[in-house]
């Protein structure tokens, strides 16, 4: 059933509180303030549709020239290579010498009806981001913003967990697989309740099952869940892989003291996102987490600042039970999505908030919702000392020790970042976040794997399937990022605003890298080009609230 209250001004804050104790308050809460808006901007726009001079291709036999080839299984990088892509898919990959030696053009793959010249360059496969969310009202009202950001960091499928609405998401989903609009492909997860034809109840087990059908028959690609009653949990995962259909969790605090990482997967998630549930599922002498008297969950800095405290309750890495728990969870084919990055600001709140990419990539109004306020999710720096930053530092190299080992292990780590929160913005946030598994411990190659065929995989492992993206290789879609740089040498120059390097000849710094082209479904995107549009989209908000401001003083 969905509940859709009126709001009165002395009722909205009450409301808002409200909506926090969701396990995933954060869309809630979006949507909460969409009610407030006019009408034309209740919801996030949806992309304008893809201009005549946006992306070129695809082409019947595109020839990509003399590239190092990242596939994305692990494989060490070997080049140069051309890559053959006829339409949308990858239609061969061809050796055309040796390092160090002119190539033999006699010997190189011809009649392309288009060719990329992309000599020296690197090729990885498209990344893949499995915790996405395209912004809303007030922060970042066009989806547009979020999907070139995204592209122009090689980031050619999301996962949206929900990437907005049921309808919305849907419509989006078609009109980016036809690439009617410059978008990232959209893989749709929902919440249990969503959907506008839904009236049903999901707070029983049969009414659960009934949505997860309703949900699969709407052409939903699988659940996005909280930390729900065992009975539920239950039912929702048992429906969802009898269909086919993809799980992932935030096992939020207020329901996981009765469903935590690893009930869950013994029910047949998936796999879990964020971290929230996994510390729990290790505790030596509690149970519940030892909150302190005085915690308030509704109080954001209290919730995210006594999350990292968590980090000395638990069975410590390489004891019986912290092996015990990977073991489990690797006979269960569990997947760990982890999103350091979204909760990394709280380990330095300063670095966050002065990011390269803010002044020129973070629109203002995205910039306002990250500043200190009790009201928008996230934004939780009331009071945010030294005491925080210690205890979320700590509970990195706890929590990073567990991803390498499963890693290690044969377990399958994935990247996702749910960015347009904690100072994270869009593309930016997920770049960071193949930064942080490399601090975990991860290989660059290991990273790149995750974040590409490993994330796949875990879109497909519900359904059965093989992969259809996520490697470079032939008849796989053709999905993939190409930069001037390479990323084993530093994964820095997969931002968009590269890495700082000195130029010896000149004496002066100078930025390297960022992605140069990003390739979706065999349609070549200029990555500059499309960051320069988030430039403009930038600017023109920041010349609009000039101008808002300059009427106020006239007028006032
Ligand atoms: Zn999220």
């Amino acid at each position: 059933m969905k509940r859709r209250p009126t709001i009165r001004s002395e009722h909205a804050l009450l409301w808002l509180l409200a909506v926090l104790l969701l396990p995933i308050p954060s869309f809630a809460q979006e949507k909460e303030k969409e009610e407030e808006a006019p009408p034309e901007r209740r919801t996030v726009l949806p992309a304008p549709d893809r201009g005549e001079n946006e992306g070129d291709g695809p082409f019947e036999r595109l020839i990509i020239r003399g590239v190092t080839l990242i596939d994305g299984t692990g494989a060490p990088p070997r080049g140069p290579v051309d890559i053959i892509i006829e339409g949308d898919k990858i239609a061969s990959i061809q050796g055309v010498g040796t390092p160090g030696v002119p190539i033999n053009e006699d010997r190189r793959p011809g009649d392309a009806t288009f060719e990329l010249d992309a000599t020296g360059m690197y090729v990885m496969p498209g990344i893949v981001d499995l915790h996405a969310h395209a912004g809303g009202v007030p922060k970042a009202p066009e989806a547009e913003y979020m999907y070139k950001l995204w592209l122009a960091h090689g980031i050619t499928t999301v996962r949206g967990v929900g990437l907005g609405g049921f309808e919305w998401t849907l419509s989006e989903k078609e009109r980016s697989a036809k690439n009617e609009i410059v978008a990232p492909h959209i893989v749709n997860y929902q919440r249990p309740g969503s959907g506008p034809d839904w009236d049903g109840d999901t707070n029983t087990p049969e009414g659960a099952r009934e949505w997860v059908r309703y949900a699969a028959a709407s052409g939903v690609d699988g659940l996005k869940l909280g930390s729900g009653r065992p009975e539920i949990m239950e039912a929702l995962l048992d429906e969802a892989n009898k269909l086919g259909l993809g799980s992932t969790a935030h096992l939020g605090q207020s329901g996981v003291a009765q469903m935590n990482a690893i009930d869950a997967a013994r029910l047949g998630l998936t796999g879990m996102t964020h971290f929230y549930g996994l510390f729990e599922s290790l505790y030596d002498g509690y149970d519940i987490q030892p909150w302190p008297v005085e915690m308030n969950y509704n109080d954001e800095q209290m919730r995210f600042g006594q999350v990292a405290r968590q980090w000395k309750l638990i069975h410590p890495p390489g004891s019986d039970e912290w092996n015990a728990l990977l073991d489990e969870f690797l006979e269960l084919d569990f997947y760990l999505n982890p999103t350091m990055t979204i909760y990394s600001a709280g380990r330095d709140v300063m670095r966050a908030r002065n990011a390269d990419w803010h002044k020129k990539h973070t629109l203002p109004s995205l910039q306002d919702f990250y500043d200190p306020s009790r009201l928008d999710h996230g934004s939780y720096w009331y009071n945010w000392t030294t005491w925080d930053e210690v205890a979320w530092k700590k509970f990195y190299q706890v929590w990073m020790q567990f991803l390498n080992d499963y890693k290690n292990r044969g377990g399958k780590v994935t990247v996702g970042s749910d960015s347009g929160y904690i100072y994270q913005t869009f593309g930016f946030g997920t770049i960071l976040e193949l930064e942080l598994l490399q601090e975990a411990g991860f290989h660059p190659l290991e990273v790149i794997r995750a974040a590409t065929m490993h994330g796949a995989e875990e879109i497909f492992q519900a359904a059965g399937k093989p992969i259809e993206y996520g490697v470079i290789r032939s008849g796989l879609r053709a999905d993939l990022l190409i930069v001037e740089e390479n990323p084993l040498a530093n994964m820095k120059v997969l931002y968009g605003t590269g890495a700082v390097r000195l130029n010896d000849e000149t004496g002066k710094p100078e930025r390297v890298g960022g992605v140069r082209y990003t390739v979706k479904d065999g349609i070549i995107y200029d990555a500059k080009q499309l960051l320069r549009d988030v430039e403009e989209m930038v600017d023109k908000q920041r010349r609009e609230r000039a101008q808002k401001e300059a009427e106020i003083t006239t007028s006032g």
